[in-house]
């Protein structure tokens, strides 16, 4: 297996190892692998200087048997049918092992978003919905921001769903601003879950959080605020790394969180940043192979590979990005006997507060932040659990643990509902 897949890669050669521990038939794979339902659509807008421009917009629903698919929308050029499939099978196995009663789905529209002005891009996120307007909904296929897509643009598909439906319908969509029924604790979610992760293997570890240390690769919306939480209950953070560098320290305290995030606010990224015994090693690669008890990839995939695995020192790893260990690095660690909380768990807790909007538009009744936090974490920490109980039953990775109760669910469901004929 080569140590340059994407992400995505990753995930099927993790999902055809897992199918083989569970001993699926070439039946059983093929029901729940290939995507349920994939849609194309032209959608054509008026250009501000009178011209029609015209592009090509992609849903795919990956699968249904657990509930309405879920997933982003993304406005990129190199959107293609194979990623969004790929996403979109990424999201039933994600939603799966949060135990979430949804399935998993993607769309995208091939697009510089850059060369459209505001007034464009309105049109084109109006006209996607429009498009689209039979395939998802509340009950079918509830879209949310992804890249290049963000609140507005979910507001804009919400208000041209509801107005073409003619009732208001908030929950076809997540990630809305909170005025339009976006739920409160979003912004933060996906970094409380890694924190929930690292807190529960922590008491399965019988580790005292307050007595450890950390480093943090990616210091965007899922480092800094795992960083955070993890400051926060004590940890002594070590190295942060940016895409400006690393910044590592020797000092007890460790690194002073809430002014690196303070500084973010102000220049963008952590360019510039000194404090007192802060020093930058010349490859900010070592954040990783830093002598820290925890670490959290949380910037891109395929950091950790057969090249740097045997330097990893960490006991504990919770991938905040998706696919951070290559395969092959995965399995030397494993045999190492590092605790390696995968992914499709780890950074779910996105997309269990998505969930938890969609329920709370469905209920229209609004939770505060504290309710939300308190749902999200009593998810989380059942996922978490039952993974933990099927990796020592099979005495296998969580990773595998993961997939092997993401599949069963997502079987059991499409094999429950049988054949319709
Ligand atoms: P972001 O753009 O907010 O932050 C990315 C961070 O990584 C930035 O601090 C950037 O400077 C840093 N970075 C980029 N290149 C780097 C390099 N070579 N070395 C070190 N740092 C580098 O993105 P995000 O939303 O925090 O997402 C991070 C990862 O988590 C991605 O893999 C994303 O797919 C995954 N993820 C995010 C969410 C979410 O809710 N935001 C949910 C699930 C998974």
């Amino acid at each position: 297996m080569s140590d340059n897949m994407n992400a995505f890669q990753n995930a099927v050669a993790q999902f055809d190892e897992a199918a083989k521990i569970l001993g699926l038939s070439e039946n059983q794979i093929n029901l729940i692998k290939e995507p349920q339902k994939i849609t194309i659509s032209k959608i054509p807008i008026r250009r501000d200087n009178g011209d029609v421009g015209i592009f090509t917009g992609i849903r795919v629903q990956h699968s249904t048997a657990r509930g309405p698919a879920k997933g982003g929308i993304r406005f990129h050029p190199n959107v293609s049918l194979d990623e969004v499939k790929a996403l979109a099978f990424w999201m039933t196995f994600k939603c799966a092992v949060a135990n979430i009663p949804m399935g998993g789905g993607k769309g995208g529209v091939i697009v510089d978003p850059k060369s459209l002005s505001p007034h464009e891009l309105e049109s084109l996120s109006r006209r996607y919905v429009l498009e689209f307007s039979d395939v998802i909904g509340p009950d079918r296929d509830i879209p949310a921001p992804d890249v290049n897509t963000n609140a507005q643009i979910m507001a804009w598909m919400m208000d041209t769903f509801s107005l073409n439906k003619g009732d208001y319908l908030p929950a076809m969509i997540t990630g809305k601003p909170i005025e339009l029924g976006g739920s409160l604790g979003r912004k933060e979610a996906t970094s409380r879950g890694v924190f929930i992760g690292v807190m529960k293997m922590a008491e399965y570890l019988g580790w005292n959080l307050s007595e450890k240390t950390a480093a943090v690769q990616g210091f965007g919306n899922v480092g800094s605020y795992a960083a955070l939480f993890l400051h926060e209950a004590g940890v002594t953070i070590k190295g942060i790394a940016d895409i400006s560098g690393a910044y590592v320290t020797d000092s007890e305290q460790g690194l002073n969180v809430p002014e690196m995030m303070a500084w973010v606010a102000d220049h963008g990224t952590l360019q510039g940043y000194t404090a007192e015994g802060v020093t930058m090693p010349d490859d900010p690669m070592s954040v990783l192979e830093m002598n820290v008890d925890i670490l959290v990839p949380a910037a891109l995939e395929n950091q950790i590979t057969t090249r740097n695995a045997d330097a990893i020192k960490a006991q504990l790893i919770a991938e905040g990005a998706n696919g951070p260990i290559t395969p092959n690095a995965d399995h030397l660690l494993y045999e190492r006997g590092v605790h390696i909380i995968p992914d499709i768990l780890c950074n779910s807790g996105g997309v269990t507060v998505s969930y938890l909007e969609w329920v709370q538009n469905r209920m229209g009744y609004y939770w505060t932040e504290k309710r939300v936090n308190e749902e999200m974490t009593e998810i989380m920490s059942g996922a978490i659990r039952e993974v933990l109980r099927v990796s020592e039953e099979r005495k296998i990775s969580l990773r595998m643990a993961a997939f092997v109760v993401a599949i069963q669910r997502v079987l059991k469901a499409s094999e429950i509902r049988g054949m319709y004929l």
